[in-house]
């Protein structure tokens, strides 16, 4: 189906813009955190939400007009999603590219099925990226025992075994140091699919997040610079100097490169890997806002879902600029613990009386170790102000400094 040109609220590409006519619904697929904050967007811009999510008390389905709660691939829940929106989005990479090749047909879906289903699987992943021209860490496809056997002579171990589809958060993944410990790891991840990644001397990690409209238009976020804890995002910093200017150009370069090899439409984060020498490889994509882009929100004047509900209602995109020096903290429900591993409640009070603080949670009822329950903003004049204050954040929600 063509896509319209642009869906404002109150009217619709097919029919001209009436003032008292029922506002376009936008549908996503998933409800969780991020496609709340589209939600939370679509609806500031005076949109309707239609969100499909199995789960009735998922974050997002709970704050939109309407919450169809079938499974993904349910053609009735499809149905009814393409019935009500007007254009239908993505808020995660694990929903079955089927389900949007489905709604495709009846309506327009951005990113596109094809894209999405090149994001879920890390050998397709990594053969965009070489196609598109950009550097990722030396790998091998391991899908047979001779795979893993032809594996053994390139150099890869010690290296991260990670299955192919289906990983998040360092999930499905296996540290080896050897030939013996690549087996055991194959056969603990019941001999899926998986990619061999060879262990590379990290310096730092960076992102960078794109948005793409259907006429090609390209903007992008400043490069954010990204703290991991056991295969988690655990801080983003943004500010003046948090990372050399000519890395940032590499990555703003390589991400839209990443983007438009694949005709990108919607936001896209490219997450990348900075060498101890020097040099820059990237790492995955996330064909969706992503974690490290929630500073956004606070600290730019537009964020990356008002970017998302543009590309998606087919509006103009502008470059978004950044008007204060942003830390966020990523709130794990591991902050709902003492040190001791007894729940408590975290210390809003004393977080909230720092300056630039901004409080965004989740509304997960129930907080377990890992689970990402929410972030905290910090916003400032300077990354000085930015880093005393999410120091002191830290210290009070047990987070460890960085
Ligand atoms: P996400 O939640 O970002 O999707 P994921 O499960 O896809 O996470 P990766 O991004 O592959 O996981 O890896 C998680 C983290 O593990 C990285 O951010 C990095 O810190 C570390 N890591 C992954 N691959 C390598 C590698 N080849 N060399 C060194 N460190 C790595
Ligand atoms: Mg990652």
């Amino acid at each position: 189906m063509t896509p319209p040109v642009s869906l404002l609220p109150g009217g619709s590409a097919e029919s001209s813009a009436s003032p008292v006519a029922e506002p376009l619904t936008l549908g996503v697929m998933g409800g969780g955190q991020l496609g709340r904050m589209f939600v939370h967007a679509a609806q500031t811009m005076g949109y309707f939400t239609a969100v499909l999510d199995p789960d009735a008390q998922s974050p997002a389905g709970r704050v939109s007009h309407r919450h169809i709660h079938t499974d993904y691939t349910d053609s009735s829940g499809l149905q009814q999603l393409a019935a009500c929106s007007a254009a239908i989005t993505t808020e995660f990479e694990n929903v079955p590219a089927l389900a949007l090749r489905e709604l495709a047909k009846l309506r327009p879906v951005s990113p596109s099925a094809d894209a999405v289903a090149i994001a879920q699987d890390r050998a397709a992943e990594k053969a965009h990226f070489v196609k598109c021209g950009v550097p990722c860490a030396p790998y091998a496809v391991i899908e047979s025992a001779d795979q893993l056997t032809a594996a053994l002579t390139q150099n890869l171990l010690p290296g991260i075994l990670k299955t192919a589809r289906m990983g998040y958060d360092g999930k499905g993944q296996v540290r080896v140091k050897d030939a013996a410990a690549l087996r055991a790891a194959w056969q603990e991840l019941k001999q899926v699919p998986c990619v061999l990644e060879k262990m590379l001397p990290l310096g730092l990690e960076c992102s960078v997040i794109v948005a793409r409209g259907r006429d090609g238009q390209m903007v992008n976020f400043p490069v954010q610079r990204n703290l991991h804890r056991e295969g988690i995002l655990a801080v983003t910093e943004v500010y003046e100097g948090h990372l050399p200017e000519a890395l940032q150009l590499q990555a703003v370069a390589a991400a839209r490169a990443i983007a438009q090899g694949v005709n990108y439409v919607g936001v896209l984060c490219v997450e990348f890997f900075v060498l101890q020498d020097g040099s820059m490889v990237v790492n995955e994509m996330a064909p969706r806002p992503h974690n490290s882009g929630h500073y956004t929100l606070d600290a730019c004047d537009q964020s990356q879902f008002d970017l998302q509900v543009r590309t998606l209602a087919g509006l103009p995109l502008t470059p978004p600029r950044q008007h204060s020096a942003a830390i966020m903290l990523n709130l794990l429900g591991d902050v709902w613990f003492d040190a001791k591993g007894a729940k408590r409640l975290p210390d809003w009070s004393s977080v909230l009386a720092l300056p630039g603080t901004h409080l965004h949670l989740y509304g997960k009822t129930e907080a377990r170790k890992a689970r990402k329950m929410g972030h905290l903003n910090v916003t400032g004049a300077s990354a000085k102000d930015v880093r005393d204050v999410a120091l002191q954040a830290a210290a009070i929600l047990g987070i460890e400094a960085f």
